[in-house]
């Protein structure tokens, strides 16, 4: 890419009391160059704000450039926030994966709801997981020259042919020598399969993990950890995908498959290297795995254990938090995913000793994707007026910032928090997290 391509990056927050606060920048300037240098993206920026001495290039508001001496320690930030991470836009997917979400969304929404990033910046910078399809020699040798490691890579499949059926594109069967790309410079990923019924599963997931699993050795193991996750779908996908849904039955085959492997690498690699996501438990209507299972959550972002660890964070935090009573009297709903109805259970019955205290689990699944068993993230502004309207919602609904996009208080079908408010005719409060959920109900 070349330099023209990059534009001055709009900064969106100035932290106080930082340094940049200090110098007088300001929310709407734009910074161009770093000691000569224009920043790619976030990493070119904290790889050249690593300096002493840093000679900024700035345009103001009002279209002035202003060049801006800062002397600082080596590893102190500056303060700055960016409208993107990426100053020279986002490396598009080139697949065409018949599960894809964006095409599983219906039309019409915001454009924004439609973009396929497929970016090793943003996998590296937030764990987003990427193809390695659409990767120049030049961002090869970046990733090597800056070390970006780990990355998040969705591999589905290490057989060239299936992996190429799957993301439908011929340079997806390349992934193996890949790897040994990444073995050589002793850098590390971690992998996702996302399994589709009839294409990958069987005996080509049985080679996906034992191919990935030799992968892992010594003291920097390439693959570092690979999370089994089912293929989602919605209503909106289009008729021609080929894919099946995972069933019940489905899921439990699967469980029984990757727990056998998981006891082969246990005793060869010690670490069960490839996890299973919470989601196969709650298709199968079985127990999910204890906590001791997950060793560090190397795959929390994939939903591999997060409500086992949601489960353990909840009942300590509950323990230091909950007072015996509260006053007022109140009485809420918190709405969540038919996914976590059970698991969930035993936190609610823990609210509701609280003397005053009165917390209704409503427990919805999604009409809007067309779904029988949804996950709380999938919820929709839709659904949530579909299933509350007309009932006891109490004085407030809690609702799990996970249904949110990216931080606004929009859902996935764009209804606002507040549209849905006014709608149920109640005040919502987004919460994230434990802490915030508990100091919500008592405070
Ligand atoms: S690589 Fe990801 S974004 Fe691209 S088509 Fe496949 S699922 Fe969609």
């Amino acid at each position: 890419m070349s330099e023209v391509s990059i534009r001055p990056a709009l900064i969106t927050n100035v932290l106080p009391e930082s340094i940049a606060a200090e110098v007088g920048f300001e929310a709407g300037d734009r910074l161009v160059s770093i000691n000569g240098q224009r920043p790619r993206d976030l990493i070119d920026y904290q790889f050249l704000c690593a300096d002493e001495v840093l000679d900024l290039e700035v345009i103001d508001t009002a279209g002035k450039t202003h060049q801006v001496e800062i002397e600082k320690d080596y590893d102190e930030d500056l303060g700055l926030e960016f409208e993107s991470a990426l100053f020279d836009g986002l490396i598009q997917c080139n697949n065409r994966c018949p599960f894809c979400f964006i095409d599983q969304q219906p039309p019409g929404k915001r454009q924004s709801l439609y973009y396929k990033d497929d970016d090793y910046r943003l996998s590296f910078l937030y764990g987003s997981y990427l193809t390695l399809t659409n990767l120049t020699q030049r961002e090869w040798d970046r990733i090597e020259q800056m070390r970006l490691s780990p990355l998040y890579v969705s591999v589905h499949a290490t057989e060239p042919d299936v992996r190429s059926r799957l993301l439908k594109n011929p340079r997806a069967g390349q992934l193996l020598d890949q790897l040994r790309w990444f073995k050589k410079r002793r850098l590390q990923i971690h992998a996702q399969v996302v399994v589709c019924p009839g294409i990958n599963d069987g005996t080509h997931l049985e080679r996906t993990l034992l191919d990935l699993a030799s992968f892992h050795k010594g003291e920097v193991p390439t693959v570092a950890s690979v999370a089994v996750v089912p293929v989602g779908l919605t209503r909106f996908r289009p008729d021609e995908d080929e894919l099946i849904p995972v069933t019940p039955e489905k899921a439990a085959e699967v469980i029984q498959q990757v727990q056998l492997l998981q006891d082969k690498f246990r005793a060869s690699l010690d670490t069960t290297f490839a996890w299973l996501a919470d989601e196969w438990f709650l298709i199968a209507g079985q127990e999910l795995p204890p906590t001791s299972h997950y060793e560090d959550y190397p795959q929390l972002g994939n939903g591999v254990g997060s409500i086992r660890r949601f489960l353990q964070e909840f009942q300590e935090t509950a323990k230091a938090k909950l007072p015996p009573q509260v006053s007022p009297s109140r009485k809420f709903t918190w709405v969540v995913g038919n996914a976590v109805e059970k698991a969930f259970q035993p936190l609610v019955q823990q609210l509701n000793q609280v003397k005053g205290l009165t917390v209704n689990l409503v427990a919805l699944n999604s009409h809007y994707w067309g779904q029988n068993i949804t996950v709380t993230g999938l919820l929709t502004g839709q659904d949530l007026l579909q299933g509350l309207q007309g009932k006891d919602v109490g004085d407030r609904i809690l609702l799990p910032s996970v249904m949110l996009k990216h931080d606004d208080a929009r859902f996935l079908d764009d209804m606002t928090v507040e549209e849905l408010a006014t709608q149920l005719r109640t005040p919502i409060l987004p919460v994230t997290g434990i802490e915030a959920l508990i100091k919500s109900c008592i405070s």
